[in-house]
């Protein structure tokens, strides 16, 4: 049976990486919708190669251009973010892979929860900021969450051998970026350059940065806790900077189940199109005699005042997730365009949660809101660094 699948976001890193991956799975996998917010050459290069029923531009400054370049084809271009949302509603999409940066997608992922679909979510930022509100939409439609993060699409591969009640506890491993061995001192003047240079994952610069000051392994505390609806406490977080071993579940029983593979998402992407099914694909399988040693030790929490964040946050839910991911954004712009320090950043976000009157339930428009507040609230809070 062909599976019909809409990325959202397909000019990215993932978007890139899933065509790749769609390319390998062969001629059952078909591309119904791609979308783009303004590399218009590459998406229209996609739309001629995938011949998809519809393509978004979600910067409407570039709509005209991409209707020029695929003018000759019976394509449906849709502009602007409402674009989205007509794609994640498609009745003919089978799987909607969403890796659209910052907040841009959440409408369209809440959309396609309502309508049931099974969602392959690529970006932290849907279960970061709305996890709640997803999951009961997911629950109540029907519909199905697939992991695209590599943490847990290990996770979620290591749950299939036991039930959700005999989990002990998630072990999510983080490479540790740059400043693994660093400690609190000497990460006070670290620079833009260092802390761009990831030993392991090549990846954009946003994440990069996330990555450095660990908030990423944050934001994937309350990543894991709404996608396996497990409370904070079982997650835990350790240092493995091989990244081979991509995450672990421990079982009652004293068992812990692994995944392991190269550091590429490829592999990731693949599960969340094929699963329940595993086939052949482009991933290379691991070769642990060429590898040797793993290594794992536990985190310093005063080096990465991120992580203990994290945690407060993920325990608060409601509005706070919102304000520490808007927040992180805004102040890693800042960081990126040398207007503050790399410690700023947590500083900044741990202010502006400081200053924030969480809201406990959370509607889209309470996300919306909170996403507007810390921004604004980053700004002030820069300039006074
Ligand atoms: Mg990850």
């Amino acid at each position: 049976m062909t599976k019909q699948i809409a990325i959202l976001g397909s000019t990215g890193s993932i978007g890139k990486n899933a065509l790749r991956v769609i390319d390998s799975l062969g001629p059952e996998y078909k591309i119904v919708a791609l979308s783009a917010h303004s590399k218009v050459e590459l998406l229209a290069e996609q739309a001629r190669r995938y011949k998809p029923k519809f393509v978004a531009i979600t910067n409407s400054d570039y709509a005209e251009q991409l209707r020029e370049f695929l003018g000759d084809l019976d394509i449906e271009i849709l502009v602007g973010p409402e674009g989205l949302i007509e794609i994640a509603e498609l009745q003919e999409m089978d799987i909607l892979l969403t890796a659209v940066v910052g907040a841009a997608g959440l409408p369209a992922v809440l959309a396609a929860g309502r309508k049931g679909k099974r969602l392959a979510i690529a970006n932290k930022e849907p279960l970061v900021i709305a996890g709640e509100l997803l999951r009961k939409e997911i629950e109540k439609n029907g519909g199905v969450i697939l992991p695209v993060d590599s943490e847990h699409s290990a996770v979620f591969q290591a749950m299939q051998s036991g039930s959700k009640e005999q989990v002990n506890k998630i072990i999510l491993t983080a490479s540790g970026g740059p400043f693994r061995q660093a400690t609190a001192e000497d990460i006070l003047n670290v620079t833009l350059e260092q802390a761009l240079a990831h030993p392991v994952w090549d990846m954009g610069p946003k994440i990069t940065i996330d990555s450095a000051t660990m908030m990423n392994k944050a934001f994937e505390i309350i990543e894991a806790r709404w996608l396996f609806d497990i409370s904070v406490e079982k997650i835990e977080v350790l240092i493995h900077p091989e990244s081979i071993v991509h995450s672990i579940v421990e079982f009652v029983d004293g068992s812990m189940i692994a995944q392991l593979g190269e550091p590429d998402m490829c592999l990731p992407i693949q599960y969340a199109l094929t699963y329940p099914e595993r086939v052949a694909g482009i991933a290379r399988a691991l070769r642990l005699e060429e590898i040797g040693t793993l290594t794992f030790e536990k985190p310093n929490l005063q080096t990465f005042r991120a992580l203990s964040l994290g945690y407060e946050v993920a325990r608060t839910g409601g509005t706070a997730p919102v304000v520490f991911n808007a927040a992180n954004e805004a102040a890693v712009e800042g960081f990126l365009a040398s207007r503050i320090k790399f410690v700023n950043i947590v500083e900044i976000i741990e202010n502006c949660l400081n200053r924030h009157n969480v809201k406990p339930t959370v509607s889209l428009e309470d996300v919306l809101e909170a996403d507007a507040w810390a921004r604004r609230e980053v700004t002030e809070l820069a300039c006074s660094v």
